[in-house]
């Protein structure tokens, strides 16, 4: 006989929290013609002071790349070859995809640090890149019924004139400022893996395009690494079967990040050698 009451979920995973800001950034974008805005996912209400508000859910695109991106920056300061973000090693023109210190995306065997956690176009990635949309919320105190991250979203009409000042395009922009946060899935990950994503970190700078006219620099505040037990149950509330879900969240300390950077250094360093020497 089967019994509802019983029934419960555990899982147990590991993530890091990543808490950023930005003053000004232009994710990776939708373009459409002339305009390029941001994702929209989507409408929400929010509550303030016993009023209801609507406002629209936008995603940040590129979150991960510019994670990716960043461990390729820690990978070539290492001395360690990784994969690059291309298969290909040339264009039909000669002009090379893949710089020095790196190997064509899914070349590498046994595959390497990077591919081992981002995969390739053919493998899966052994992380996953969560973010909560973002939302332009007016109010101080406010509580929504989903997920959403408070920031300020703008669009901005611009227009490109000539030396002359005749205008010759006009478009729009959307960007977004303040505070988010990205949480980091990394439960398949070995001690080893993490280590190398929570340095990577260090090496994140820019979030989507503009970036030589200022935009996208992203600050990188706090970083948590979390173990996370989740326990779901289903409970009888009101004569309607409910999902009752319980999170329980611990710090994971790491062994001295330092120590095993250079101990990986040095690994590698002596591989090449060995390598060189045969
Ligand atoms: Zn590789």
């Amino acid at each position: 006989m089967y019994s509802i009451e019983v029934v419960n979920m555990k899982q147990t995973k590991k993530q890091i929290v990543v808490r950023a800001y930005t003053p000004i950034a232009k994710p990776h974008n939708v373009s459409i013609q002339k305009n390029s805005t941001m994702l929209l996912l989507g409408e929400i209400s929010y509550e303030s002071g016993s009023k209801a508000f609507n406002t629209k859910l936008y995603y940040i695109k590129g979150v991960r790349g510019m994670l990716r991106h960043a461990a390729m920056s820690l990978a070539q300061d290492c001395g360690i070859e990784v994969c690059h973000s291309s298969e290909k090693t040339e264009l039909k023109d000669g002009t090379q995809l893949v710089p020095s210190g790196f190997h064509p995306l899914g070349s590498c065997d046994p595959p390497c640090i990077l591919r081992r956690i981002f995969g390739t176009f053919r493998e899966e990635s052994s992380i996953s890149v969560l973010v909560d949309p973002i939302a332009s919320i007016k109010h101080k105190e406010y509580t929504t019924e989903l997920p959403a991250q408070k920031v300020h979203i703008a669009t901005e009409n611009r227009i490109a004139l000539t030396y002359d000042r005749t205008a010759i395009q006009d478009f729009r922009e959307s960007y977004f400022s303040g505070y988010f946060n990205f949480v980091i899935d990394i439960t398949n990950l070995t001690d080893d893996e993490i280590k190398f994503i929570v340095e990577s970190l260090l090496y994140i700078e820019t979030l989507g395009s503009g970036k030589n006219a200022g935009y996208g620099y992203i600050k990188i505040l706090e970083v948590e690494i979390q173990n996370v037990h989740v326990l779901r149950n289903i409970t009888m509330d009101n004569g309607v079967y409910k999902i009752i879900e319980e999170i329980e969240v611990k710090p994971i300390l790491l062994e001295n990040i330092e120590e095993w950077r250079n101990a990986y250094m040095r690994e590698n360093l002596i591989k090449i050698e060995q390598q060189h020497s045969t």
